[in-house]
């Protein structure tokens, strides 16, 4: 799945399960019933905010923030091939799987730590 892929659909599954929980308030307030499908209903609709507002820009920032990005940003710091850091200028830079989920790597100073890039 592209990354523009998986925006969309984190981007439709939320709005689905806000709907859900829009629609499911409504019924319940027609109902003039009970305070636990109330939070039912807002629950469906603050969790898929918040993981809207949380993912989304991480996504954002992953796809934007890329080696090319780096070779632009930082021209110091790339030779053909040959990366440092941009903070203490290693050379020894890892990659570590950030989630299993969107397959992303970031690319990490081995001395102190730094995420450089993501790919
Ligand atoms: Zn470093």
């Amino acid at each position: 799945m592209s990354p523009s892929q998986l925006k969309m659909a984190i981007t439709g599954a939320c709005l689905l399960v806000m709907l859900v929980g829009a629609l499911l308030m409504v019924q319940f307030m027609n109902d003039g019933a009970g305070s636990a499908g109330m939070t039912l209903g807002a629950m469906l609709i603050l969790i898929p905010a918040s993981v809207m507002m949380t993912r989304l820009p991480r996504l954002w920032k992953y796809q934007s923030m890329n080696r090319d990005w780096y070779h632009t940003t930082y021209p110091d710091r790339v030779q053909g091939n040959q990366l440092a850091c941009r903070a203490c200028g290693s050379d020894h830079i890892h990659t570590r799987q950030l989630s299993p989920f969107t397959g992303y790597l970031g690319h990490i100073c081995g001395r102190c730590d730094t995420t450089l890039f993501y790919s």
